[in-house]
């Protein structure tokens, strides 16, 4: 059997972190098993779905590289033959006409509450004859579910064997009066058609798994599988919502998160494979199965997700790197730029967890100091004897060094202490706060050696004598 999965969003907003997981659980399953995942949005509601909300759903997945195999299946496009199958029932007696109008299903659900029953519906129409039906009702069409007395069992993947009384399965409806199919008949008829094996996703839909699991049946069809994962809390423990912070996969990108940091996090949250915290696609994929899915909501870890990018940042290539911060650096079309703060990523990597942390780092390689500095501590730097130093320093060395290299650079500034008498910092510091404008930067022989020759002197020749 091959293995198919789907992500099946609903798009009524942004793509939420939870979805993300959900889509990316069902990836590494159809991955891990060689098989397939496609992506079917569900814009059936089409009162409460956007297609702001349908792009912002894609650009999230295309972001995070979840985008599905295949064509992406809008369901709204599926009605016509969600009627038919509810049609199809209909004729082979799995289904029946219900002829109540809304007032009638308001006081049957008041009447079935009183008398203690489970479901809203009691089975009125279910075995009356049509020929009685009264004029001027478009009936819905109710599927029949199972009335022995029994029970329905799952077998989920990760929840284990979930089992309900039959009595608290109600006839649902199938197809409304105007003909229209409800969310329950689209999601089992699209599930089939598209091969889907495995359904994975939030354990919300629990309920809905028993009603979907008759339908299945009543329609002949084999009934795919089920995991339902456990939904995502906050760090509080309570249902994650807006006050936790940012639930769009957006706004995470926006933060400056990388797209990998936000996958492995998200793989992370509900799933283990030992104490492993950094885990890469490729292993993802060799590891990744149901077993290992908690069942317990998972808590979201705001530090553990900028712990994680700062991994990813250091690990990303320098120039991919520097052209996501070039726009906040107004050096997006400056190749020379780019290349500069390329060469410069093994340094500020080292000083950011985030991408506008790493564009702030970066910002003294794109501009020169201005003097008098604002800061203190590193106007400090370039005060008393520190610009001579720094300007004797330039004339000395750095004007004529060869090769220009951090190993030369270093070994030069130590010869010039050692001949001077002074200290390492004593010319260090004033240089540092000459090229930076800041007395914390990047390992200084790294940052003279990223600027070049030219830069650098043209900076130190900047610095006021007294400042
Ligand atoms: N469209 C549903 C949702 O966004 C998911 C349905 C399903 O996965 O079966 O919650």
């Amino acid at each position: 059997m091959t293995v198919v999965t789907r992500f099946a969003p609903s798009p009524t907003g942004f793509l939420h972190i939870g979805g993300a997981r959900t889509a990316l659980f069902n990836y590494l399953f159809a991955r891990h098993h060689g098989g397939q995942y496609k992506l079917r949005i569900e814009d059936t509601d089409q009162k409460r779905s956007s297609q702001e909300a349908i792009d912002a759903i894609k650009d999230g997945l295309s972001w995070l590289g979840l985008e599905g195999d295949g064509d992406i299946l809008m369901q709204s496009s599926q009605a016509a033959r969600h009627a038919q199958v509810a049609r199809d029932l209909l004729a082979k007696g799995h289904a029946y006409y219900c002829y109540c109008t809304p007032d009638q299903l308001v006081a049957m659900r008041e009447r079935m509450k009183d008398e203690g029953r489970k479901t809203p519906y009691d089975g009125t129409w279910r075995d009356r004859d049509p020929a009685t039906a009264p004029a001027g009702v478009d009936p819905v069409i109710r599927i029949k579910m199972p009335r022995d007395g029994g029970s329905t069992t799952i077998h989920d993947l990760v929840q284990g064997d979930v089992t309900i009384e039959n009595d608290q399965l109600d006839d649902f409806i199938l197809l409304r009066g105007d003909g229209t199919p409800t969310y329950m008949l689209s999601v089992v008829v699209d599930d089939h058609d598209m091969g889907v094996t495995h359904v994975i996703r939030g354990d919300d839909h629990l309920v809905n798994a028993f009603r979907q699991h008759h339908l299945f049946l009543a329609a002949g069809w084999v009934v795919p599988a089920f995991a339902h994962i456990p939904l995502i809390h906050g760090p509080d423990g309570a249902k994650l919502s807006k006050r936790h912070g940012a639930l769009g996969v957006e706004q995470y990108r926006e933060m400056g998160y990388l797209p990998e940091t936000l996958k492995n996090y998200l793989l992370r949250l509900g799933w283990s494979h030992g104490d492993e915290e950094i885990i890469s696609e490729e292993q993802a994929i060799a590891w990744f199965d149901m077993d290992a899915v908690g069942r317990s909501p998972s808590r979201m870890d705001f530090q553990r997700m900028q712990n994680l990018n700062a991994h990813y940042l250091r690990q990303s290539d320098p120039v991919r790197l520097a052209r996501m911060i070039a726009p906040a650096l107004n050096v997006s079309d400056d190749a020379d730029m780019i290349e500069r703060l390329a060469a410069g990523m093994p340094g500020l990597t080292q000083r950011a967890s985030t991408l506008p942390e790493l564009a702030d780092a970066a910002r003294f390689y794109v501009q020169r100091p201005h003097f008098p500095l604002e800061n203190p501590k590193a106007a400090k730097l370039v005060s008393g004897d520190g610009p001579a130093i720094a300007k004797d320093f330039a004339d000395q060395v750095l004007s004529t060094l060869s090769p220009w290299t951090t190993e030369s650079l270093h070994d030069a500034m130590q010869a010039y202490c050692d001949a001077k008498g002074l200290g390492f910092g004593k010319v260090a510091q004033p240089i540092r706060g000459a090229v930076t404008g800041s007395n914390a930067s990047p390992d200084l022989m790294e940052v003279l050696f990223v600027l070049g020759r030219d830069e650098c002197l043209a900076r130190i020749a900047a610095v006021p004598a007294e400042s």
